[in-house]
């Protein structure tokens, strides 16, 4: 039995690449005990077929959250990318919807291309600029702050080194990476902790441990546990290694976002 687990990075199938509708999220969270899954579809603001019907996943969720009361906490997210190259888009979205948490990402170091389909064994491929580049969007995000917390900062090396097994240097990046975080810190912003690089390649957690160790030596509190589930058999996956990661750091509480609002659960 998996007690006070709260997944906030959740895909269904309303993704362009997910795999579980949302009827199956719930129905798997239920038969493992995981207390609340936050439904989070991608919306990539500079790519057109990469933008979920964002409206239906959450009609959606709430007839199950209605269907389900006092058994299971179904909550209405998107993660929204490249949201600071498209404030108006952006905006209209959060205007027009009622979400309960919204994830802010950064999936393209150039606007249009997913890091995650570049081809890093191509001469023509500089990881340096795509990390610089990253960083550099990712600290215009926080800047921006149309979000509630920051998804997998750090992303690009789950491709770099998750997959290609070219290992990737942080350093040079250091200052854009604090600033970033003390604009999360000042604008009272969360911070996922992306366990999705256990199951691809990557042996760790997004944002790695320095990151987190950082934004809580900053006087961040608030950090949310996101699988980045694109199946049901993946939410809450590793958990347990994230919860220890965090404890070992000095957190007590994560956190989850019903109305934009953070509520703060026990680490365990
Ligand atoms: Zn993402
Ligand atoms: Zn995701």
């Amino acid at each position: 039995m998996k007690l006070n687990l709260f997944d906030s990075h959740v895909h269904s199938v309303q993704s362009h690449d997910g795999q579980s509708a949302t009827g199956e999220l719930c129905a798997w969270a239920l038969d493992h005990g995981v207390m609340g899954v936050c439904v989070t579809d991608h919306f990539e603001c500079d790519i057109p077929d990469q933008q979920a019907d964002i409206e239906k996943t959450l009609r959606e969720v709430a007839l199950l959250q209605e269907k389900n009361k006092g058994r299971i906490r179904m909550t209405r997210g998107i993660e929204l990318a490249q949201g600071h190259l498209f404030p108006e888009t952006a905006a209209g979205l959060l205007d027009k919807m009622d979400f309960d948490f919204v994830l802010g990402s950064v999936h393209c170091a150039t606007p249009g291309t997913d890091i995650g389909v570049i081809n890093f064994n191509d001469p023509a491929v500089k990881v340096s600029q795509v990390l610089e580049s990253y960083f550099q969007s990712s600290y215009e995000m926080a800047k921006q702050g149309q979000f509630d917390a920051m998804a997998h900062f750090g992303y690009p090396e789950r491709y770099i080194w998750g997959k290609y097994r070219i290992p990737v240097n942080f350093l040079p990046y250091e200052e854009v990476i604090q600033e970033t975080l003390r604009l999360l810190v000042e604008g009272g912003k969360g911070l996922e902790v992306n366990t999705s690089g256990y199951r691809q390649g990557l042996g760790k957690t997004i944002p790695v441990l320095g990151i987190l160790k950082r934004y809580f030596q900053l006087g961040g509190r608030i950090v949310t546990l996101g699988s980045d589930a694109h199946r049901a058999e993946d939410i809450a996956a590793d958990f347990d290694v994230a919860m220890d990661i965090l404890t070992g750091i000095g957190f007590q509480y994560f956190a989850f976002y019903r109305e934009r609002q953070p509520v703060m659960l026990k680490l365990i």
